[in-house]
């Protein structure tokens, strides 16, 4: 019921809710939002499928790659795959001429800056994502949280990403939190809602720590769908932008609370060095993310692998910064990798340009001594984003007992015909227009293209009107 009751709070800020709410009053007022709230209605349900017949990327080495394979799925759960299952009364799904693998998963994304795209820029200075996100982003109302996320989260879904990290490093009030994770169970997706501080607070001013514990008793339940953790703000003196940079005090402070609570961390190391500001503190443990290896050192490496500290890549934007994505050098220190979108407002959703700019930015720097493989990345890609995220044990594999997250990529069409390798036609040629069907949880959310229950449509208008909304109150010139 407390759930029922957020989604009625979320719902209820929207400009038509409150049209409709100054007409109705009390238990009135809440039968009519109930239905807005849409988690029963708008999700498919779990059924029972078997995708048959086709080339499937298990990714899991017990049972390997099948050129042409079964996956029994039941109830949301993978209940056997292998060359022939026998599931009389199951539904078929024709997986002929079609890669069946575990969906992308990625570890890092600031969903609620999606709506801003039609104002970020990339070639002006004055309209890049920083100065747009900051200066528009105190102005957002939790509905417009809820309607980036979704935005966000479609176009995830779209991309074949079936698992999410949303860095949430705008939470303005503790309805802007219930909005973006109301806005991640409406999507569908499974993700880690990873809770921060507003934009624009001071740097001594600490996280709320009283709704981050209210947030994880109203909103982390037992089906694996929806976990929580925090973003911090920068610790190595940067402030990244807008995040914001805070003592390792402060540090020790929100951190602390975090762990108390048994969530994760996960911070940006985009200035001087996170690792070496860090090492030392007691900081450092396996459940810190950090996000873009850059500029580290061999000791610094050294001590993320002694503390389990994990790295998540977001090859495109980091391309655009200065010095190589030490994607390869973690590798061999044996740092737990992950990969990630970082962002979609100057750049699309796309996990194959990922892989592809990673495969490529290696031959680029060691030539005929690149050693990094596509099926290498595509394990990237899939299995060690939930290893990361702490979901290892319900996702990213085809494995019998997970959850049912998987994908369908057509190989007929134009750029992935005559198929050789499927690992190489992934990371080489792969595009998500290829992806027919996105799956989790047992869901069926897409099928040939399209989504099976989202209106795409309100979605991407609903977005529209949000930028348009806090362009006009942040007073944009
Ligand atoms: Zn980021």
């Amino acid at each position: 019921m407390r759930k029922d009751g957020i989604n009625r709070r979320t719902v209820l800020t929207g400009t038509s809710a409150l049209g409709a709410a100054s007409l109705l009053s009390g238990r009135a007022m809440a039968q009519a939002a109930a239905p807005a709230s849409r988690p029963a209605t708008s999700l498919p349900a779990r059924g029972e499928f078997v995708v048959r017949g086709a080339n499937v990327l298990s990714m899991d080495s017990a049972i390997g790659d099948l050129p042409s394979g079964d996956v029994h799925v039941r109830d949301g759960a993978i209940v056997a795959v292998a060359e022939n299952v026998n599931a009389p009364g199951a539904q078929a799904i024709d997986g002929k001429n079609m890669i069946c693998m575990p969906g992308f998963v990625d570890t890092h994304w600031h969903h609620w800056t999606t709506c801003l795209r039609p104002i970020i820029r990339q070639d002006d200075p004055k309209l890049t994502y920083f100065p747009v996100t900051f200066k528009t982003g105190l102005h957002f109302t939790p509905e417009d949280s809820y309607r980036s996320v979704r935005l966000g989260t479609a176009q995830a879904l779209a991309a074949g990403i079936t698992t999410t990290q949303n860095w949430a490093h705008n939470v303005r009030s503790p309805a802007h939190a219930d909005a973006e994770m109301s806005a991640m169970r409406d999507s569908g997706i499974r993700g880690r809602f990873a809770y921060g501080n507003p934009l624009g607070d001071p740097d001594d001013k600490p996280m709320d720590i009283a709704d981050l514990a209210r947030a994880k008793r109203d909103w982390v339940g037992k089906d694996g769908m929806l976990t929580l953790g925090i973003c911090s703000r920068n610790v190595d003196g940067s402030q990244g932008g807008t995040r914001g940079a805070i003592s390792i005090e402060m540090a020790k402070k929100e951190w602390g609370a975090a762990r108390d609570l048994g969530l994760p961390i996960t911070l940006h190391t985009s200035g001087v060095d996170a690792i070496k500001t860090l090492t030392g503190t007691g900081l450092l443990g396996p459940d810190l993310q950090m996000v873009h290896p850059l500029g580290s050192t061999a000791e610094g490496r050294a001590e993320l692998v002694k503390n389990g500290v994990s790295y998540s890549t977001s090859p495109i934007g980091e391309a655009r910064r200065a010095g190589d994505i030490q994607f390869p050098e973690m590798l061999e220190a044996g740092v737990k990798m992950s990969m990630s979108i970082d962002h979609t407002t100057t750049y699309n959703c796309d996990c194959f340009v990922c892989m592809r700019m990673l495969y490529t930015l290696n031959i680029h720097r060691f030539g005929p001594k690149n050693t990094l493989t596509a099926r290498r990345l595509v394990q990237l890609a899939t299995i060690d984003g939930p290893r990361d995220l702490g979901f290892g044990d319900k996702t990213g594999s085809l494995t019998p007992g997970k959850r049912a997250d998987l994908i369908l990529i057509r190989t007929t069409d134009i750029n992935l015909s005559s198929l050789g390798d499927p690992y190489e036609a992934l990371v080489t040629m792969g595009q998500p227009d290829n992806i027919d069907t996105v799956v989790v949880d047992g869901r069926i959310l897409r099928r040939k293209n399209q989504f099976m229950a989202l209106d795409f449509e309100k979605v991407s208008r609903d977005a529209a009107d949000s930028a348009a909304s806090v362009k006009a109150k942040a007073k944009w010139a």
